[in-house]
Formats: structure tokens, sequence, C-alpha cells
């Protein structure tokens, strides 16, 4: 399934979100579970090695994208001189005729995938399918949407916003399980249907964590080994690889690799922690025969160089997603397109353009708790703030906030009418009490509305110091 943009419908979106219980439960559980085991395994060695590993991770990312196009160069020569393929894909749309061309070139029928975000974004699954081939979404969580024809919810728990009893019901319903409660055997009923498509496809498709510039190397981390399976067995292995996932050093991978899984899943190391060096060699009897890189922009070079920069260092922990009070009511799929919480507010609008995200910048208390796990220490809330500034901008902010804006501004740029509007908000609010009328009714409507002081500061001001000797 392709994720259709429906970005600019975020009110709408959270409001179903909202009213689904079995969603609140789900992804508020996955959530506040995620969130507790991020910080006990950051700081399990006290708090200032932790605060040094982020340092060190975030220092890692930011020395790779200064030299982001000299370290792909250098990536594009070690990648071919261990034999992989290597391609380049501008947008969506030449990354999935890059992907078909090499299927059809090899004779592809069959497809099994390790998770990647960066293929939801392309619609790879989708471009395939419309060519007739068959393909397997082999992480469990990716696995379980694809049966229901949903889309990921999280950039890590793919299928956080639904509950163990739900998944059975897919499971029955789709693959004719035999009914139970047991989550072990659910898992390990799927384990049984996907080795079938493990030991049948004829192409893997992986993502990338890290590309690796001076070994010419990918770095895969995950916990199921389903990735493994997808870049080992079949004859023929590609990876799909964002151009801002690129380090410099295999040093920089093992920082790196630390602080993702224990800001993600709570883990000091994912179970599995490759790094893949291309197809297998003459004396190896496994892995795949051929194996490609397709380095693909799709609107990251856009970005590069402009203030939101930054945001080209996500390693796609979901940290700040299990962080976000914003995604911890909503899940993502209220975001409208492949990336929720934070760094979907943020990396959305700069991928399809802030007039198609338009509710996004504002899907933030600014709390600052994003930044605040983030491994990489990037600084979403200021990145929030300027989109909402580019909105002012560009004309695209609504005609009442606007207004609700130029008021506040005259009141608070003259000290009569500031004093004049305090004494105008105390009078209204004895006549309202806590409901507010018109349109500003939407915002009591969930809330109660603080009483205002009976006393202004200036009033008990000018009265302290009437009383001082
Ligand atoms: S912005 Fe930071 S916390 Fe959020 S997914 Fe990216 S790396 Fe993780």
């Amino acid at each position: 399934m392709t994720v259709e943009l429906q970005s600019n419908d975020f009110i709408a979106l959270a409001d179903i979100a909202l009213s689904n219980p079995d969603l609140q439960h789900a992804v508020g559980a996955g959530t506040r579970g995620a969130y507790a085991s991020r910080a006990e395994a950051m700081f399990a060695h006290g708090n200032e090695h932790g605060e040094f590993m982020r340092r060190q991770a975030a220092e890692a990312k930011r020395r790779a994208l200064r030299q982001l196009p000299d370290l792909l160069e250098t990536a594009e020569r070690n990648l071919l001189a261990n034999g992989w393929g290597v391609e380049w894909a501008e947008d969506a749309a030449q990354a999935n005729q890059i992907v078909l061309d090499i299927a059809a070139r090899h004779g592809v029928r069959t497809v099994t995938k390790s998770k990647s975000m960066l293929s939801e974004e392309l619609g790879v699954n989708h471009a395939l399918e419309a060519a007739g081939l068959r393909v397997v979404e082999t992480d469990l969580g990716e696995y379980i949407i694809q049966l229901n024809n949903e889309t990921p919810s999280h950039i890590v728990a793919p299928v956080m916003h639904k509950t163990k009893d739900e998944i059975r019901d897919i499971f029955i319903r789709e693959l004719g399980m035999a009914p139970t409660d047991d989550a072990e055997a659910m898992v390990a009923f799927a384990r049984k249907m996907l080795r079938e498509d493990f030991l049948n496809a004829d192409m893997g498709i992986s993502g990338a964590n890290f590309l690796i510039a001076e070994t010419g190397s990918i770095g895969l981390v995950m916990n199921e080994g389903n990735g493994r399976m997808c870049t080992s067995m079949p004859r023929l292995h590609i990876a799909l690889v964002g151009i801002e996932k690129i380090v410099e050093t295999v040093e920089d991978y093992a920082t790196l690799t630390q602080v993702l899984p224990r800001s993600s899943t709570g883990q000091s190391l994912t179970v599995y922690t490759n790094i893949l060096n291309g197809p297998a060699r003459t004396d190896e009897d496994d892995g795949p025969e051929h194996a490609y890189v397709i380095l693909v922009d799709n609107g990251r070079s856009e970005i590069f160089g402009t203030k939101y920069a930054d945001a080209l260092a996500c390693i796609r922990c979901g940290a700040c997603q299990n962080a976000c009070p914003v995604y911890r009511s909503t899940g993502g799929h209220a975001y409208g397109w492949v990336y929720g919480g934070p760094i979907g507010a943020v990396l959305t609008p700069l991928f399809v353009g802030l007039e198609n995200a338009t509710p996004l910048p504002h899907a933030s208390s600014l709390c600052g708790s994003c930044k605040q796990v983030c491994p990489v220490d990037i600084d979403l809330p200021r990145m929030l703030l300027d989109l909402r500034w580019d909105q002012v901008r560009a004309g695209q902010s609504k005609v009442g906030w606007d207004a609700a804006m130029k008021m506040w501004a005259i009141g608070m740029t003259s000290p009569t009418r500031y004093a004049l509007g305090g004494k105008a908000a105390r009078a209204g609010q004895t006549i309202m009490g806590e409901y507010m009328p018109g349109v500003l009714g939407n915002w009591s409507k969930h809330r109660d509305f603080p009483d205002f002081a009976p006393k202004s500061f200036r009033q008990l001001w000018k009265e302290r110091k009437h009383v001082r000797p």
C-alpha cells in the first residue's frame, strides 16, 4: 500500500485516533514503555556517560553532513571496489524505475523486504506490485500491516497502534491461523509462513541504517534477523539508502550503534548488528550473487545547506515520537504521511511542501521533550517554530490566527492598551465563566479556562510600592 498524502487533514485524522480506544491503549502503552526503557538504557552508566554518548553521536553525524558531497563520492568509490552496483536516484519515480529495471534484468518474480522507511517514502511495494511482482514484508510489524493493508504508524514499531487481539484477528482472517491468544504462538505461526517466502525469494530489498564511506559498506541493525535473510538468501540484494545515511568511518558506525538501540528499544545493542560488504565473494558459499546500493536523494539535497539541514542527522530511532505528548495521543497515521511525531512534523513539510502539510508545524506543544531525548541532539522545537515563521511569510497562516496575532501585538505594544486589555479580560471572564465565546470556544471545549488573578501584576506592584517604608 502506498502512503497517501493527507497531512492537511491532521486535525480530522487526530480526532479519529482520539476516539479509538484500542489505538489509545496500544499507542499509550507502547510509547510509555519505550520512553522508560530508553532512559534506563541511555543512562545505565550514569548521566555523564549517557550525555557523552549523545555528544559523540551528534558530532559523528554533523561531521558527516558537513562533508556530505565528498563522502558520497568516497562511498561510491569504495562500494564499487567491494563489488556493489551503485545507482543514483533523484526522486521516488527514478528510484522505483531503477529497482524495476534491476529486477527485470535478473528475472525477478518474488521479493522479500526488510523494514525500510525510505521504501515507504518511495512507494516501492506499490511500484513492484503494479509490475506484477510479489512482495512480502518480513519484519513482523510490517508483515502485519501489509496483511491489513495499512501503513506503518511508528518509525521503529510500525504496528504500535494495534493491540494483540487485533493482530490475532488479522492472522485468523488473512492467514487462517487457528485461534489463539498466546503471543508466542502467533509469532511462531508468522515465522513459519515467512520461512517459505525467504526460501523462494529471487530478490531481497533492505534499507540501510548507515552507509559507511571509508569501507564502502552498509550498516544494518535489527532484532528479528529477517534483514539477514533478505540480504543473504536471495540471489539478488538491493539496498535503498537515503544520501543522509552516510557516516565517515566504521568507528562512527560503532558510536551510532550504541545510541540507536538505546534510544529506540532500550537495548544496549540490537540482536543483529551487521556490516554488509557487497555480493558473496568467489570463495564464499553464502550471500547474494549480485548486490546494488541505490543512493536516493528525493528532496534531501534541497534541505542540505538550509536552516533545516540538521534534520538530515536523524537516525530514525523514534525516541522523539515516544516522548511527544501529541504523538502519544494520536499515533502516527494522524500525521498523514510516512513520518509521524516531531521528526515527521519537520520532515513532512520539507519533503512534500509546507502548503501540503500546513497543520504539522503546529502539532506540537513545544515542550522540548523531543530535543531532550534525541540521541543526535536535533533541535526539533526550533525547526517547528521556523516552519511556522515560514508559513507566515508565505501567507499560509489562517486569517483568524493572523487577526488574533495582530490584536495581540496591538495590545502588547502599548502599556495603556495592555492594562485596558487585562481589565477587559477579567471583566469578560466574570461574565462568561470558564467557557469562551464563538470560535474561541473550541479551545475551552476540552479545557478549563484558568481564572485570571483578581489583581494584575501592575496593580500589585503599585500597591506594594505604596506600602514600602
Ligand atoms: S529526530 Fe532524533 S529522536 Fe527523532 S527519530 Fe530522529 S534521531 Fe530519533
